[in-house]
C-alpha cells in the first residue's frame, strides 16, 4: 500500500466521513491526501481580434507548434518505452500520426482562412469536429481515438499559448489525484513514485487510463460522478482499488479496519511471492499449471518474475492495430521474440489475431456491421484473409526452436473454424520442413463451441475457455458496455455449467482457461472441478493464484 500521510484525526473529526462506491479499475490500496486537478481538459485560448489577424503568421505559428509537439511526442515515446512499456509508448506514435495527417492539416488551414481565427481557435474547433465524429462511432477503438484527438488538441493549444509545463508536473508528491479523465499524455507524469492513487469520473476498465494505472501499479477507481464537486483539496482518503471503495475523511474506526485489511493483504502477497517459483499442487496432489496472459515485453518480464509456468495466452493484436500495412512474418517474428525474450524455453500459447468488428484494421476495408461483436471477428475474419493467417503461422512455427509453442484459435463456433487452421498449419510446416506440428487449441468462448465441443475435439489438441467472451455471448451483454454490466456475470452458474458440459463431453481433452475468471481466487476450486488443469491469469496475479491452488482440495 502507498501510505502517504499520517492522517490528522483532530481535523478529520470536524469533517463528515463519506463512503463512495466506484468501479475498481486498478487494484491496490492507498491512504493519503486528496489533490483535485480540475484543469486537465481545460482549453487555453488567446482571443485575437479577427480584423488584425495575419493568416500567414497563424500558419507559421501552427507549423512551429506542430513541429514542437512532434518532437515532444518522440521524446515521450522514448521515455515511456524506457520507464514503462513498449506497447504503451506506441500511443504516442499514434498521436504523432494524427499530427502528421494531411487531411487534418488542410482542414486546420482552411479554418484559419475561412473564419479568420487564430491557430489556437482553429485547432479547438477542427479537433472537436473530428473528436465528435469518432465519439459517435460504435466501436470502442474509435471512441478511444476520440480521446487521442483531444489529447493532441490540448497539447497543440498549450504550445500555441506558450504553456510548457504540464499541470501534473506540479502535483504534490504521493497525493491521491482526483480528476475527471486521464489522457495518455497525462499518465506519463503519473509515476509510481509521485502518485498514491487515482480517482476518476470517467474511465472504463479497458481505457488508456486503466491500462497505464495497472502497468504502474497505482490503485485506481473510476466512474465516480461529479467527483470534483464531492471532494475537496486536502481531504484525507482511503482508497481500496480492489473493491472500488473510497472512504473520504475516514473516522478512527474506518482507518483501523482499513489498515488491518492492508496489513493482512501485504502478508498474504509476501508469502505468495516467496513461493511464486514453486509449482502449484493441490492438497490432493494434482499439479496445476499457472500461466500468464501477456501482450508486451513488460508483461512477459513480470510473468517470469512472478513464477508463471508459461504463457497461457499471448495476445498479438497490438502488432496489427495502428499499422498502415500488415506486418511481414519476419517483422512479426521479431516482435514476438522481443516480447518473449524473458521466457525462453517455456510454454508459449500464441493466440491467432483476434480482430475484426470492433477492432478494425486500418489496412483492411471493413464493412460497417450493425452488431460488430456478432460479426467477422477472430477466426471468421482470418478465414476471409488467409494471407494474414499464413503470415502468422509462419512466424509462430519459427518460434518453435526456442519455445514450447501452442496455437490458439479465437472465436471458434464450428469445427470448420479449426479445420481451416489445421490444414494451413500442415501446409506451412511441410513448406518449412517442420516435422512435429505445434499443438493446436480452440478457444471456447461462444456457447455454440461449448455445446458442440465433441465435434470440435477431433481436430484440436486442447481447449481454452475464454470466459470473457463466453459470458458476453451467453448473457447477450456487451462486455464494454457499462450500462449492461449487471447482466455480465462471468461467475454465474451458466458459465460453469457450460464448462462442466465440455468436460463431460470430451473428458480426455486438456482444458485450460484464460479469461478473467481464472484470476478470481474464490472460483479456483470450481474451475478445477470442471476438469481445468491450466489457469492463465494476468502476470501480477500468478503468485496468489498459485497459492490458492495449493490450498485447494478437489477430490
Ligand atoms: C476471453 O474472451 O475470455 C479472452 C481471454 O479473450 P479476450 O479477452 O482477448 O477476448
Ligand atoms: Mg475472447
Amino acid at each position: 500500500m502507498k501510505d502517504t500521510t499520517s492522517i490528522d484525526m483532530k481535523e478529520n473529526k470536524q469533517k463528515k466521513q463519506l463512503i463512495i462506491q466506484g468501479a475498481a479499475i486498478s487494484s491496490g490500496y492507498a491512504q493519503g491526501i486528496i489533490h483535485l486537478q480540475p484543469g486537465l481538459l481545460g482549453p487555453i485560448d488567446v482571443p485575437v481580434n479577427g480584423t488584425q489577424l495575419n493568416v500567414e503568421e497563424e500558419f507559421t505559428r501552427l507549423d512551429q507548434a506542430t513541429a514542437k509537439i512532434s518532437n515532444d511526442l518522440m521524446m515521450l515515446a522514448t521515455q515511456v518505452e524506457k520507464e514503462i512499456d513498449t506497447h504503451l509508448a506506441e500511443v504516442f506514435g499514434v498521436h504523432k500520426q494524427i499530427l502528421d495527417d494531411h487531411l487534418l492539416k488542410d482542414e486546420l488551414r482552411k479554418e484559419i482562412v475561412d473564419n479568420l481565427v487564430t491557430a489556437g481557435s482553429a485547432v479547438k474547433s477542427v479537433f472537436l469536429r473530428w473528436e465528435k465524429r469518432f465519439l459517435l462511432m460504435e466501436s470502442r477503438i474509435a471512441r478511444e481515438k476520440g480521446d487521442d484527438l483531444r489529447d493532441v488538441s490540448i497539447r497543440l493549444r498549450n504550445a500555441l499559448a506558450g504553456i510548457i509545463t504540464h499541470p501534473l508536473e506540479k502535483i504534490p508528491e504521493n497525493c491521491i489525484l482526483v480528476t475527471q479523465r486521464l489522457l495518455p499524455s497525462d499518465t506519463v507524469f503519473l509515476n509510481s513514485r509521485s502518485t498514491a492513487a487515482v480517482l476518476l469520473e470517467y474511465g472504463a476498465k479497458g481505457s488508456h487510463a486503466a491500462l497505464f494505472a495497472r502497468q504502474l501499479g497505482v490503485p485506481c477507481i473510476s466512474e465516480i460522478p461529479k467527483i470534483l464537486e464531492k471532494l475537496s483539496n486536502g481531504d484525507t482518503a482511503l482508497v481500496d482499488g480492489n473493491l472500488g471503495v473510497l472512504t473520504v475523511n475516514p473516522g478512527c474506526k474506518a482507518i483501523t479496519s482499513f489498515q488491518k485489511t492492508v496489513e493482512k493483504d501485504k502478508q498474504i502477497h509476501q508469502a505468495a511471492q516467496k513461493r511464486a517459483i514453486c509449482p502449484a499442487v493441490t492438497l490432493d496432489g494434482v499439479r496445476i499449471n499457472v500461466n500468464a496472459n501477456v501482450g508486451c515485453h513488460e508483461d512477459t518480464s513480470k510473468a517470469y518474475r512472478n513464477g508463471a509456468d508459461g504463457i497461457g495466452l499471448y495476445r498479438i493484436e497490438q502488432f496489427y492495430i495502428g499499422r498502415t500495412s500488415p506486418p511481414s512474418s519476419d517483422e512479426l517474428l521479431d516482435e514476438m521474440c522481443h516480447t518473449l525474450s524473458s521466457v525462453k524455453g517455456q510454454l508459449v500459447c500464441v493466440r491467432l489475431l483476434d480482430v475484426g468488428a470492433d477492432k478494425p484494421l486500418p489496412f483492411v476495408g471493413f464493412m460497417a456491421e450493425t452488431n460488430p461483436a456478432l460479426g467477422r471477428r477472430g477466426i471468421r475474419f482470418l478465414r476471409e484473409y488467409p494471407e494474414l493467417l499464413y503470415t502468422q503461422l509462419k512466424a509462430i512455427i519459427s518460434l518453435m526452436a526456442d519455445y514450447e509453442v501452442q496455437i490458439l484459435v479465437p472465436m471458434v463456433t464450428m469445427p470448420v473454424d479449426v479445420l481451416v487452421v489445421k490444414e494451413m498449419l500442415q501446409t506451412v510446416c511441410i513448406e518449412h520442413d517442420v516435422s512435429i506440428l505445434p499443438k493446436l487449441g480452440a478457444m471456447i468462448e461462444t456457447p455454440a463451441a461449448a455445446l458442440s465441443a465433441s465435434t470440435i475435439a477431433p481436430h484440436v489438441d486442447f481447449m481454452s475457455f475464454g470466459s470473457n467472451d463466453l459470458t458476453q455471448y451467453a448473457f447477450a451483454a456487451d462486455r464494454e458496455n457499462a450500462s449492461v454490466e449487471s447482466y455480465y456475470n462471468d461467475d454465474a452458474d451458466v458459465i460453469f455449467r457450460m464448462m462442466e458440459l465440455v468436460h463431460n463431453d470430451v473428458p480426455d481433452m486438456p482444458l485450460s482457461i484464460c479469461g478473467e475468471l481464472a484470476g478470481c481466487k474464490e472460483h479456483i476450486r470450481r474451475l478445477l472441478l470442471c476438469g481445468i488443469t491450466s489457469l492463465s491469469v494476468a502476470a501480477p496475479l500468478v503468485p496468489i493464484i498459485k497459492e490458492t491452488v495449493r490450498k485447494t482440495k478437489i477430490t
